[in-house]
């Protein structure tokens, strides 16, 4: 049996990010006219992501994703071609026009837990030691864009077998920095 498609930049191994990267370019699609966007900084929390709503590839069946302090940010060249894709959504995905890729996604509302973070999709940068992907979020969620429900065990087993854990939410870590910042909100929070 072969095995499940994840992502192009995970399908035949992971490669890992440089500790001394330190940013580069992000560019859309299009085979001239590209939308550039410059990312001053080195990724976090960079992961596979199953949602509808992250941009993936032709042919993927999940995103790669990550996030960068949104200062770090800034569009360079076409930023006319870009448009907000959902502006209701909590983060604004910003997508070229002609080519649909996603070049940074933002979230406007500073009550939210992840404001002041971007979100890039480093597979779109001519460069190489971005973060590498490190687990999985949203992966029975994948079945609402199409896939088998009967697939998703061995989708599961290759995430394990690529070292990227899979959640069906996000990392434990990110869920509790959004717990955390519930918490302050509700005056609950307690340090140790
Ligand atoms: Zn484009
Ligand atoms: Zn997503």
């Amino acid at each position: 049996m072969t095995k499940p498609l994840i992502h192009p930049s995970v399908d035949n191994g992971i490669t890992a990010g440089n500790q001394n990267f330190s940013g580069g370019t992000i560019e859309c699609l299009c085979p001239s006219n590209k939308v550039e966007v410059s990312v001053g900084a080195q990724t976090l929390h960079n992961h596979a992501c199953g949602c509808s709503k992250c941009w993936k590839p032709e042919g993927a069946t999940f995103a790669v994703i990550a996030v960068v302090p949104k200062d770090k940010v800034n569009v360079t060249t076409n930023a006319n071609k870009l448009h907000i894709v959902d502006e209701s959504a909590a983060i604004q995905r910003h997508a070229c026009i002609d080519c649909g890729a996603h070049l940074f996604g933002r979230i406007e509302n500073k009550e939210h837990p992840f404001y002041g973070l971007d979100f890039v999709h480093t597979e779109l940068s001519p460069q190489q030691g971005w973060s590498a992907p490190g687990f999985a979020a949203f992966v029975s969620s994948v079945i609402e864009s199409g896939t088998p429900p009967s697939t998703m065990g061995a989708i599961r087993s290759r995430l394990r077998e690529l070292k990227l854990e899979p959640y069906d939410c996000l990392s434990p870590e990110l869920m509790d920095v959004l717990a955390t910042h519930a918490a302050k909100q509700k005056g609950t929070y307690r340090e140790d």
